[in-house]
């Protein structure tokens, strides 16, 4: 076994002592190595074998800085003045291979100041979820943090019932949420602020000249991200302001799910009671959380009032950023590669057909560009109709639509109901699912026909109807 260097570069540790506490990891009693992420290791210059002491936070790394974050949110629009990492530890940060600054993160390491009721632990099921959805979301193209390791601890972690531990090793450009804004903003620390606007800055948009510009640029890649969730039928679950990056990665993996049958109004957290964040409102709540960071970001303007009218701007903007990157991915998902703002109605009516045929999402759009969706559909003759009007729009483009269908609909998302039986698997010791799952999702676009049982939709009583935070 060759000694593993982590090539250590930590500029968080460098800001303001108040926007975090310094501690190490509490140690787990029997680390094992569930998964190691290979590819990632070798982008973030990570050389040797992995010590599964790391990654249980067993041992803490030379050259590691290991801090628990601060930050605030809103939880399902009500202000919570202080959350943090209160199950995490950033370990410290890496310069990847392409110049890119990264976090490293433990979850599930140990309580911290900022845990206040919980254990600071993770169960084995969470953890499992976070590393496959993640994944398999960098591989459908979509900006997300990612997953290096998973451990089991070999200790028990104590919820509805008692679940066997674990701890996932998360990688992210970086951990800065509206959240971390938010805190300080609530709590007037102007010098503090000051300094993380510099630091979110220089780390993610070094072109931007003032606050109104970041905002800008942060709603931009956020009206991307949701359009890009909602074109693969991903519900985040708990786009609380706390679990919003400011690098525009998909972050927090709790209870999200990516639905099986189309429904513009699903929801699947057993938390999320009125639907807030149910899949069609994900476009609404982005702009609220980024009304959200513009009254975050005010204190460090001059003048309030010029401040307040330049942020609304750029928030009542939004609007239009998403559905400009709606319709280029919908487009995308029917063959049309030069969107009209005509194209809106027609995907409007093939959703409203999936609506109420209760189609499956992922198959329904892959069979379109197969030419054989009919059978998804129970009013064939209502699909006939929409098909020939659709057939007609597509001779106007120039390039192959089937070649672009082939290329945006994945043929394989991550299945509820395939993650349950993953997790009741792995909590007995057996990771062979995990693994297969793991491989079929590296490469979302193919359908090789040893995956089908991957691909097919739940059959009645393998249907997930809620998920859990289960932290
Ligand atoms: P999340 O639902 O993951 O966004 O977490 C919301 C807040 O609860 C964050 O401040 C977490 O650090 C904290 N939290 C979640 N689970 C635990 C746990 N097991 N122990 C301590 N704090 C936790
Ligand atoms: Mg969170």
């Amino acid at each position: 076994m060759t000694q593993q260097h982590i090539p250590f570069d930590n500029s968080y540790a460098r800001l303001p002592e108040g926007l975090f506490h310094r501690q190490s990891a509490t140690p787990v009693k029997a680390p094992s190595l569930i998964a190691w992420n290979a590819p990632l290791a070798a982008e973030l210059g990570i050389t040797g074998d992995p010590d599964p002491m790391v990654y249980a936070g067993n041992a803490t790394p030379e050259g590691a800085a290991p801090l628990a974050q601060l930050y605030a949110g809103h939880q399902f629009g009500q202000w919570n003045p202080q959350l943090g990492d209160g199950r995490a530890l950033l370990l410290g940060e890496v310069v990847d291979r392409d110049g890119h600054r990264r976090d490293i993160q433990l979850k599930g390491s140990g309580p911290t100041p900022y845990s206040r009721m919980g254990d600071g632990r993770a169960a084995l099921g969470p953890v499992l979820r976070e590393y496959v959805v993640s994944e398999a979301m960098h591989a459908l193209g979509i900006p997300t943090t990612r997953a290096l390791a998973a451990v089991r601890s070999g200790e028990e972690v104590i919820r509805e019932r008692p679940l066997p531990g674990a701890v996932l090793t998360r990688v992210a450009s970086s951990h800065i949420r509206v959240g971390t804004f938010q805190v300080l903003a609530a709590r007037q620390q102007d010098e503090a602020l000051s300094a993380l606007y510099a630091h979110t800055v220089d780390r993610h948009y070094p072109d931007v000249k003032d606050p109104v510009d970041l905002l800008a640029r942060v709603t931009e890649r956020q009206a991307e991200l949701v359009a890009q969730w909602l074109s693969v039928g991903f519900i985040h679950g708990v786009m609380n302001t706390d679990n919003c990056a400011l690098s525009g990665e998909t972050i927090d993996y709790g209870p999200c799910a990516f639905m099986d049958q189309y429904n513009p109004e699903m929801v699947f957290s057993s938390i999320d009671r009125r639907g807030r964040y149910a899949y069609a409102a994900q476009a609404d709540v982005i702009v609220w959380n980024m009304a959200q960071l513009a009254t975050a970001l005010v204190p460090l303007l001059p003048d309030t009032d010029a401040a307040i009218k330049a942020m609304t701007e750029v928030v009542h903007g939004m609007g239009d950023l998403l559905r400009a990157a709606w319709l280029k991915r919908f487009c995308a998902k029917i063959g049309i590669a030069e969107p009209r703002a005509e194209d809106a109605a027609l995907i409007g009516e093939l959703m409203q057909l999936m609506d109420a045929g209760q189609a499956d999402f992922t198959n329904t759009f892959r069979a379109l560009g197969r030419g054989d969706a009919r059978d998804q559909f129970t009013d064939r003759a209502a699909f006939d109709a929409w098909e020939s009007r659709w057939k007609t729009r597509l001779e106007q483009e120039t390039h192959d639509p089937a070649a672009l269908m082939l290329t945006v609909n994945p043929a394989i998302i991550p299945r509820n109901h395939r993650i349950e039986q993953m997790i009741a698997a792995a909590e007995q010791g057996d990771d062979t699912l995990f693994h297969r799952l793991n491989a079929a999702l590296a490469n979302p676009f193919d359908a090789p026909d040893a995956d089908e049982d991957l691909r097919r939709p739940p059959l009645p009583d393998e249907r997930v109807r809620a998920t859990f935070c289960g932290t």
